[in-house]
């Protein structure tokens, strides 16, 4: 759902700086841009663009709005209607015809969890239910639960058929869940909407997970500020991107402590368990959607098979942030 009316729309005279976890640092520009901040995918959404009139601006943000509330609407498992619900409902016993737009994310997910050695799994979803984050209630499960639900990891069980475009679990327990990469994708295609509407320089960001398309006011890029997520005062680097994306996952937003310990949202689906040793992963890549999965992949890999991958990947950018407080920068 996106709460987004005419208050929250302003023109931005002066440097923008965004109060999540990316800082934007922009040139004091003389262009005035156009921003609208929603909440969308259960979490803060800010579409800015400046170089076109303020009508053409506002509309071309509006359709980009509206574009990412299709979208969260196919992927959102929480909605009982969405697209993914009804498939995880009944692709474990029949087959399912779905979307294109449905098997295309698929085949995309597919994609990463193979070059990732399955660090990446869209079919992660029974372990984020016995970890407790699809309920307010977190929770330790027992060996058993965890056995349990690793019995329906694994991206192998999906199984999808190009020509009549269906989907199929080879294993009834399979679910699916896009929050590794949905985000990602969501930007992607509102910043393609800005495109088609004629702006050349914005930004889309969907909590941490940024396009930056052409330059900020005034400059040859856009600087995207990485917050330091112990010192929220302090940053820990930043990139200058002109129509790439940088997308961050970490476990100091979404994770519950018991008895000391920090169990992450962002779960090693080898292991059936919340991933451990860094706390936070930045990737920056030509799409969101490819930085979204692959932030989320490395995270899952740890640091030095993460390094190892990034290594792999051509023209990617990667900020480690260890438990140890380290940082590599690759
Ligand atoms: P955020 O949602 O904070 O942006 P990520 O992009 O890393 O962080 O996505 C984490 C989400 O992805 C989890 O909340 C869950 O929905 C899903 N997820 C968890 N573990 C994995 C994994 N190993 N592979 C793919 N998706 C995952
Ligand atoms: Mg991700």
């Amino acid at each position: 759902m996106i709460f987004k009316s005419r208050p929250y729309l302003f023109v931005l005279k002066g440097c923008g700086i965004f109060y999540f976890l990316i800082f934007v640092l922009t040139g004091c520009g003389r262009d005035s841009s156009v921003k609208e901040t929603g909440i969308l995918m259960d979490t803060f959404c800010e579409i800015s663009c400046y170089g076109v009139s303020k009508d053409k601006a506002i509309a071309a943000i509006d359709a980009a709005f509206k574009e990412m509330e299709r979208v969260e609407k196919v992927f959102n498992k929480f909605d009982e209607d969405s697209e993914v619900s009804k498939i995880n409902r009944l692709a474990g016993s029949e087959k399912v015809i779905i979307s294109k737009e449905f098997f295309n994310l698929t085949e995309e997910s597919i994609y990463y969890s193979g070059i990732s050695e399955g660090a990446f799994d869209i079919t992660v979803a029974p372990l984020m239910e016995i970890w407790g984050f699809v309920r307010k209630h977190k929770v330790i499960p027992d060996k058993d639960a965890v056995e349990n639900a690793l019995k329906s990891v694994g991206y192998k069980n999906i199984a999808l058929d190009p020509e009549e475009l269906s989907i199929r679990f080879l294993n009834k327990g399979v679910k699916v869940d896009f929050g590794g990469i949905a985000k990602g994708y969501a930007v992607d295609r509102a910043k393609d909407v800005l495109v088609s509407k004629g702006i050349k320089n914005g930004l889309v960001n969907l909590g941490g997970n940024i396009f930056a398309l052409g330059s900020a006011p005034g400059r040859k890029s856009w600087k995207i500020g990485v917050q330091d997520p112990r010192n929220k005062g302090r940053l820990l680097r930043s990139f200058e991107l002109t129509d790439r994306a940088i997308s961050t996952s970490g476990n100091y937003e979404r994770f519950f402590e018991i008895g000391g310990k920090r169990y992450s949202h962002i779960m090693n689906p080898l292991t059936g368990e919340p991933c451990q040793g860094i706390i936070s992963v930045t990737v920056a890549a030509d799409s969101a959607e490819k930085a979204d999965a692959l932030s989320t992949a490395i995270f899952v890999m740890g640091e030095e098979k993460g390094l190892n991958f990034a290594r792999s990947i051509k023209g990617i950018k990667v900020l480690i942030l260890k438990e140890d407080g380290g940082l590599i920068l690759y």
